[in-house]
């Protein structure tokens, strides 16, 4: 593609809109233009990266047998009524009425969809097992769209669905869609860790997410330094610690000790001169309405979402100031489970496992400017159970093979997810089986971003000056320079250069815009293809042409009497940079 013919819009200033890095440099390098809120139009180079994506995806759904197919955006809520979500899915779902009156919402995703159309079709066990894609728009009314391409309203989902006969088959079919979703990730050209997600109300370990590792991401995950294990956070479980005791196996008795006007974990212990550690935290929540404490050591982080799977509540929500008044009798800052239970409020105290190998801790007394110290809390309180409550920490143990934890910043890219009943139970999704009796079909669900990922490539791979895409995902593989400005011959060998390179297939931005050498050097570099051809008039004297990997910087000069096999050699040292072959 000519640049001089191109419609690439590139900007010299920092839209004041963009928050993160990617939303900054597809604004800036030409890829996509804002319509309104979190909705965007695809520019000549943003709509060839996410095509290149959409592809490497489609063929491996294909490779993995997965059958694509096309689904409306518009959806009937009679539909989602059949599941609940109408209701469930909240102010997400962008809801609109026909001529008729009649309810439709826009689709953000096709549980509902796809299963109306395979109970309606598929009767026998031998139709299955049988798996459903599509690559297509979706729409979610974000609350906080303004992250660019990367938490759009509208934007571009590959979602599969998979129908099984029985547990085993479905548990076949999630195998494969993981085993795809890795291919796929290692064909972009990107850093990722499959890691165990949450299921909430599911259970089992049946749901990854799919993070690109980047330090601007949204989630933390724990990743083992030996091993490939990776969790998000709620799921990452903490081992259990071996004994020790802050007091040495003698506390005495709990003490009161004045602690004026000390609420936080780090005035009380600066007062005190004690550490966090020695200290229990103790953190009150509502949770479907009841009083519920949270203890952990003063300098854990207490999970929510361990404390809400521990008690399989729906909602845990931190207590009010008032709720904390009403249930402890003390201001804020000095609850502490001694007497707490019962005594007051009947407050359900769940502690850290942690916790439970120690003792002659420092807690809360539940009245103002007080706490007490020497608190066995096997001795002194009710606990209702000790259970892995933290955040698992840099340096805790890995939970499979004991290795040393690290944490990491992911983009969530990709989901898969055992539905198992949900939906076709809901919506009668069923089959009759070899012995003509009726079984309910066994389901997945598989998501991929596939515009998001368009966006995590570029929070993962870049650097003041732009952009540096992965070779299998770039708009070009090769950006080509010519320098010559006017100069006839240099235009005639960089127009012969071209005309080659797309001869061998290679897909090649020309920038042959009569603009100074600086403009364009700093173009290409924003865009970030990953091979840069430089070809200037003083090389053409010498038969050289400068090369440039993008993502390492290195330069090196190719012959252009033999620029075929100096070339060939080239891409491939790029490529293999990347950890790609030659396609
Ligand atoms: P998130 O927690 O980031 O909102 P999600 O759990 O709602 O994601 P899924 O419903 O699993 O996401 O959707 C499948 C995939 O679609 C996600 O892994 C993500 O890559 C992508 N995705 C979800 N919401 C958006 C969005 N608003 N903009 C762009 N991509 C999205
Ligand atoms: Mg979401």
């Amino acid at each position: 593609m000519r640049l001089s013919k191109s419609y690439v819009p590139t900007l010299k200033e920092v839209p004041a809109e963009a928050e993160v890095v990617s939303h900054r440099l597809l604004l800036r390098a030409g890829f996509i233009r804002k319509l309104t809120a979190g909705i965007y139009t695809y520019l000549p180079l943003g709509l060839k990266t996410l095509n290149k994506v959409a592809d490497i995806v489609r063929e491996e759904m294909d490779r993995a047998g997965a059958q694509e197919i096309l689904m409306p955006m518009v959806q009937p809520g009679d539909l989602w009524r059949e599941t609940g979500r109408w209701d469930f899915y909240g102010k997400e779902l962008l809801r609109l009425r026909d001529r008729h009156d009649r309810e439709y919402c826009l689709g953000p995703t096709h549980e509902e969809v796809v299963t109306d159309l395979v109970r309606g079709e598929v009767r026998s066990y031998r139709q299955l097992p049988l798996n459903l894609y599509q690559i297509q728009t979706k729409f979610r009314d974000e609350i906080r769209p303004r992250f660019g391409l990367m938490r759009g309203r509208e934007f571009v989902m590959k979602d599969a669905y998979s129908f099984d006969r029985d547990e085993a088959g479905a548990d076949a079919s999630y195998r494969a869609m993981y085993d795809a979703y890795k291919a796929i990730f290692r064909r972009l050209g990107l850093e990722f860790r499959p890691v165990e997600a949450d299921t909430g109300s599911i259970g089992g370990s049946f749901s990854h997410e799919f993070m690109v590792l980047a330090d601007t991401g949204e989630d933390t995950i724990a990743v083992c330094q030996a091993c490939d294990y990776a969790a998000n956070l709620e799921k990452a479980e903490v081992v259990a610690p071996v004994d020790k005791c802050n007091c040495g196996g003698d506390c005495g008795p709990a003490v009161a000790i004045p602690t004026p006007g000390m609420h936080t974990v780090e005035e009380v212990c600066a007062y005190l001169e004690i550490e966090p550690d020695t200290l229990v935290k103790t953190l009150l929540f509502d949770v479907d309405g009841a009083p519920v404490a949270g203890l952990v050591r003063g300098d854990r982080e207490l999970n929510e979402i361990k404390l809400k799977n521990h008690l399989h509540a729906t909602e845990v929500k931190l207590a009010t100031p008032e709720q904390v008044v009403a249930w402890t009798n003390a201001p804020v800052g000095f609850a502490g489970p001694v007497g707490l239970q019962g005594g007051l409020k009947g407050v359900r105290i769940i502690a850290d496992r942690e916790l439970d190998f120690d003792c002659g801790w420092v807690v809360g007394a539940n009245k103002a400017d007080q706490h007490l110290k020497s608190v066995d809390l096997r001795r002194d309180a009710v606990i209702e159970a000790y259970t892995d409550l933290r955040n698992i920490t840099a340096g805790d143990k890995c939970p499979r093979c004991g290795g040393a934890i690290e944490l990491r910043r992911g983009i969530e890219v990709g989901h898969v997810f055992k539905l198992g009943l949900k939906y076709s139970q809901a919506m009668n999704a069923v089959f009759l089986d070899e012995n003509g009796k009726e079984q309910v079909m066994v389901m997945g669900c598989y998501g991929i971003g596939v515009s998001r990922i368009v966006a995590s490539a570029i929070e993962q791979n870049l650097d003041a000056d732009g952009i540096k895409f992965p070779p299998s995902i770039a708009p070009f593989e090769v950006a080509l320079l010519s320098l010559g400005g006017k100069e006839p011959e240099v235009i005639e060998a960089a127009d012969k250069l071209y005309a080659e390179l797309i001869g061998q297939g290679i897909e090649v931005l020309y920038d042959d815009r009569d603009e100074r050498p600086g403009v364009k050097f700093k173009d290409a570099d924003l865009m970030g293809m990953p091979m840069q051809l430089v070809l200037g008039g003083k090389g053409l004297k010498n038969g050289i042409i400068e090369a440039k990997d993008r993502r390492t910087g290195e330069k090196r000069e190719l012959k252009l009497a033999s620029f075929a096999g100096e070339f060939a050699d080239w891409r491939r040292s790029v490529r293999q940079g990347w950890g790609l072959g030659i396609d």
